[in-house]
């Protein structure tokens, strides 16, 4: 490190940075799409390949506790969610968590119509709504308002209130506990998405009195790519609803192989097939850096970073309009500059080291991961954005061509 940003002498995360592998010359501005690799992360994985598979093979199920992986893994994400023991399993991915939590929510609203959610929303959330409505075929509406509607439009149809919290273009931050005792006083339940929360801010969903969440792995929980995502479901609920899909796994005996299925008591029976072992025991192990980790100091660093990230882009690269609330407390941890040519910028950033990502149409995003990041890692990041945008080195073919994945 050639210089350091005097905010980062009281870092008290900074010895967290050690603790993943950051390639070197990159400055990682994409942990909230997938998050970087724990440096331990490696060597545990191999050991369950070689020792867990490779050695014990079918015996790892009981003598390994590969079958309560799911159940583990989401208790120590249920600790940075503020969700008690027993509340959350990780399996599947977000979208099939959506799916299974929407559908066991409506199950226990049979008499309303509407499915509420926004057009902040991440769109794999609406289609699995619109997918699970034709499905049910019951004429079920899903109503999709601006952000700041929602709470206007919490009327006694609705049976669902499915929201993310943070919304993953700009940033912006429902008020979860307000908009769930809304959605309550009205009769209706709350489906909170943590997809850009979890591992990012502070979450108390038994406080806010949610009724269901889902979230990813692969996000700030670094638990890699395509890693299994995560359900809860509030105690109260747990026995009375049925998930759609009904599998072998969240049946009361599996290994009796019973014709006929009974949904086993508690969060387990929104399990569905057999556990991915390998990708659970690598989301497992890369929450070990959460362990010793205080989500409020967490999101004291996001807020000090990303307020910095803001002052420069503002001071150095005029060209840029904020996308994202300019209150840090109305934000989550990721903040979004609108630029027409956007998608040209970020490739000619990414390839300068500087990795954020763009969203359709407009949006360059940069995500803030304490854990990882420094305030000098920020200035550092502006100064070459801003060399990018002054000398205009985005405007070549190859930052034009679109990938598959942006
Ligand atoms: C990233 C994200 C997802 C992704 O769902 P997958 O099933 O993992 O592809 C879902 N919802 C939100 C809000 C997201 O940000």
């Amino acid at each position: 490190m050639t210089s350091q940003h005097p905010y980062d002498l009281n870092d008290v995360l900074s010895s967290k940075r050690g603790a993943f592998r950051i390639p070197e010359g990159v400055i990682y501005l994409d942990g909230n799409s997938l998050g970087v690799l724990p440096a331990h992360v490696p060597a545990r994985l191999s050991e369950v390949i070689n020792e867990e598979w490779g050695t014990s093979l079918i015996r790892a199920w009981n003598t390994h506790s590969w079958i309560d992986l799911p159940v583990r893994t989401g208790a120590r994400i249920g600790r940075l969610i503020g969700a008690p023991a027993g509340t959350v399993v990780a399996c599947d991915s977000t979208s099939v968590n959506v799916f299974k939590v929407l559908s066991a929510a409506l199950s226990l609203r049979p008499g309303r119509k509407v499915i509420l959610s926004d057009t902040g929303n991440f769109p794999t959330d609406l289609y699995v709504a619109s997918g699970l409505k034709q499905l049910l075929d019951k004429g079920l509406e899903l109503k999709v308002v601006a952000p700041e509607e929602v709470k206007a439009a919490i009327t006694e149809e609705v049976a669902v209130l499915m929201l993310t919290e943070v919304d993953y273009r700009t940033g912006r931050l429902h008020d979860m506990k307000d908009l769930t005792r809304a959605a309550h006083e009205a009769g209706a339940l709350a489906i909170w998405d943590l997809a850009h929360s979890a591992g990012a801010i502070p979450v108390d969903l038994a406080g806010a009195g949610a009724d269901f969440a889902v979230g990813c792995g692969y996000k700030y929980l670094n638990g890699g790519p395509g890693a299994p995502a995560f359900l809860y479901v509030a105690q109260e609920h747990q026995d009375k609803v049925a998930s759609p899909l009904t599998g072998w796994m969240g049946h009361e005996a599996p290994f009796a192989f019973d014709l006929d299925y009974r949904p086993v008591s508690g969060i387990g029976r929104m399990t569905v097939g057999t556990p991915a072992v390998l990708s659970l025991s690598g989301l497992h192990a890369a929450l070990d850096v959460f362990e010793d980790v205080d989500m409020a100091d967490i999101r004291k660093q996001s807020i000090s970073l990303s307020e910095l990230f803001i002052a420069e882009v503002e001071a150095r690269c005029p060209q840029l309009v904020l996308a994202s609330p300019r209150d840090p407390q109305a934000r989550g941890s990721q903040v979004s500059f609108r630029f027409e040519e956007g998608y040209a910028v970020m490739q000619a950033l990414i390839a300068a080291g500087v990795i954020g990502d763009f969203r359709a149409p407009d949006v360059m995003r940069f995500g803030f991961t304490p854990l990882y990041l420094s305030h000098q890692d920020v200035v550092d990041a502006v100064g070459i954005l801003a060399q990018i945008l002054e000398t205009e080195s985005w405007n070549r073919p190859e930052y034009r061509t679109r990938a598959k994945v942006t």
